[in-house]
């Protein structure tokens, strides 16, 4: 998978995408982040990238002919997203998806966010990571991308992991345990230790139906709806 990124700050990439089960993918070459710094396609003698908005108001807005030059210059093919508090909100389905893909283009935006004739142009899709707002693109676009790397063939050891995991089957995943069996007097449930496989997979999917219901109601809802028979 080939990954476009067009930022204003290309050192904050890979970032905390270089370690660990995404840094080990990246260094195999199975995802190939190609980071463009927006600047470098400005075109004034102080290289600015932002100016004033139409209609006045707070902040500065991205410019559209440096974007459009910056697209210009790494667009092959693909979706081109735009991270934004106005996007779907990406969630573990999107990431499966994401994950299929062979080349993606995701641009960062700063300031109040990017002129949006360049949206219109590029037909470009918007995506964000939650109803709040950050600073930049950046912070965003790494957890997801984090989510969509350690989806890719042959990234993760053990495939089983992620079947079980959270939002996978619509519920929030069962409690873990690991040595000592007792833990400063809190001991690990019985069950767990019976050997009794199938009657262990009953105790742990009651587990995520509980934890579903209690901490999201909504998830709950959903997967109820889902299950109807
Ligand atoms: N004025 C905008 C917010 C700008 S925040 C608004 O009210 O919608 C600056 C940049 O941070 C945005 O251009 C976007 O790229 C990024 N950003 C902020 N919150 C985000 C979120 N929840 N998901 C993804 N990107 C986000």
């Amino acid at each position: 998978m080939k990954i476009n990124v067009l930022t204003l700050y290309p050192e904050m990439f890979p970032g905390f995408l270089g370690y660990s089960l995404a840094g080990k993918a990246l260094a195999e070459g199975k995802c190939e982040l190609n980071v463009v710094n927006i600047r470098d396609f400005a075109t004034d003698k102080y290289k600015s990238v932002d100016d004033t908005p139409f209609g006045g108001g707070a902040g500065m807005v991205m410019k559209p002919s440096v974007l459009d030059a910056a697209i210009k210059a790494v667009y092959k093919k693909g979706d081109i997203y735009y991270l934004s508090p106005r996007g779907m909100v990406f969630t573990q389905k999107t990431a499966h998806t994401f994950a299929k893909e062979e080349e993606m283009t995701f641009l960062c935006g700063r300031f109040e966010g990017i002129d949006e004739r360049i949206i219109e142009k590029w037909n470009i899709k918007e995506i964000s990571i939650g109803d709040f707002v950050l600073s930049g693109g950046e912070p965003a676009l790494l957890t997801m991308l984090d989510a969509v790397i350690r989806l890719l063939p042959n990234v993760m050891g053990n495939t089983s992991s992620e079947i079980e995991e959270s939002f996978e089957n619509g519920l929030l995943e069962y409690p873990h345990y690991t040595k000592p069996q007792n833990f400063e007097g809190m001991k690990v449930p019985d069950i767990l230790l019976s050997g009794h496989h199938q009657k262990i997979n009953e105790w742990r999917l009651e587990q995520s139906k509980k934890i579903t219901q209690e901490r999201r109601p909504d998830l709950w809802t959903k997967y109820l709806n889902q299950n109807k028979n």
